[in-house]
C-alpha cells in the first residue's frame, strides 16, 4: 500500500489532480492500493478525481464528497479517537482546563462525518493514527478508537468486520490477514461477553490472545 498526502496542513503543500493520476496509475500497475491523506474536502475531491482507492482522515469532507465516495468505492480511514483520549492528549499537549471547548465540538463533527459516511454507505476502514504518546499503553490507545467508532454510531459487528476482513482486502493481503482461514497468519484474539448489546465492555475483555500461532494470553479455562 501507498500513502501519499493530497495535501499537508498545515504546511502548504498539495499534490495537483495529474501529480496524483500519475502516482495512481503505476501503483495500480504494481497492484498497490493507494491511499491520500486529505485534511481539506477540496485534496479529498481532486484525490478521489485521481482514482485513489481511500481517504484517509477526511476531517472536512462534504456530504457530496461522502456520495462520491460511495459511486467510486473509495474508502474512508476515519482517525478520530474517545473524547477521554481527547482530553488526556490536550492536557499533555499543554491546554488549559479553560481551553478544552474545541474537543466537544470536534468531536461532534467528526462522530456525523462517520455516522454519515456509514449510512452513505461508504466503506470504513480501521485506523487510529495513534502515533502520540499520550502516557497509556499502546494497547489500550489503540482500542480507544473502538470506543469512537461505536459512540458515532457505527454497529459492533461492522466496526469487527473494518478492523479485520475489510481492512485485508484493501490491503491486498486476504489470504494472510483478517480472516480465519487456511494458511492465512494465525493471529487470532477472543473476547469474552456480549459483542452486540455490551460491546465496549466485552472488546475489552480479552481472554485469549495469538500471534504467528503462539498463544500469549490464555483465559478460557
Ligand atoms: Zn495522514
Amino acid at each position: 500500500m501507498i500513502k501519499i498526502c493530497a495535501d499537508n496542513l498545515p504546511n502548504k503543500t498539495f499534490l495537483t489532480v495529474e501529480e496524483m493520476k500519475s502516482i495512481v496509475k503505476t501503483a495500480h500497475s504494481y497492484n498497490l492500493t493507494i491511499t491520500a491523506h486529505c485534511v481539506t474536502n477540496q485534496s479529498a475531491l481532486n484525490a478521489i478525481e485521481a482514482g485513489v482507492d481511500g481517504i484517509e482522515h477526511g476531517f472536512n469532507l462534504a456530504d457530496s464528497t461522502l456520495v462520491k465516495m460511495a459511486e467510486k468505492e473509495v474508502f474512508l480511514v476515519p482517525t478520530e479517537n474517545s473524547k477521554w483520549y481527547m482530553n488526556r492528549y490536550a492536557k499533555l499537549a499543554g491546554y488549559d482546563e479553560s481551553e478544552l471547548d474545541w474537543i466537544n465540538n470536534y468531536m461532534t463533527k467528526m462522530e456525523q462525518r462517520l455516522s454519515k459516511s456509514i449510512k452513505t454507505g461508504v466503506t470504513i476502514v480501521s485506523g487510529s493514527d495513534n502515533y502520540t504518546d499520550i502516557n497509556t499503553t499502546r494497547g489500550k490507545s489503540s482500542k480507544d478508537m473502538f470506543t469512537y467508532y461505536f459512540e458515532a454510531g457505527m454497529k459492533p459487528l461492522d466496526i469487527l468486520q473494518s478492523s479485520t476482513y475489510i481492512s485485508a482486502v484493501q490491503l491486498n493481503k486476504e489470504n494472510n490477514i483478517g480472516y480465519i482461514r487456511p494458511k492465512a497468519n494465525a493471529d487470532i484474539i477472543a473476547v469474552k461477553g456480549d459483542i452486540k448489546n455490551d460491546f465496549i465492555n466485552t472488546i475489552n475483555n480479552i481472554i485469549f490472545v495469538m500471534k504467528d500461532g503462539k498463544t500469549y494470553v490464555n483465559k478460557t479455562n
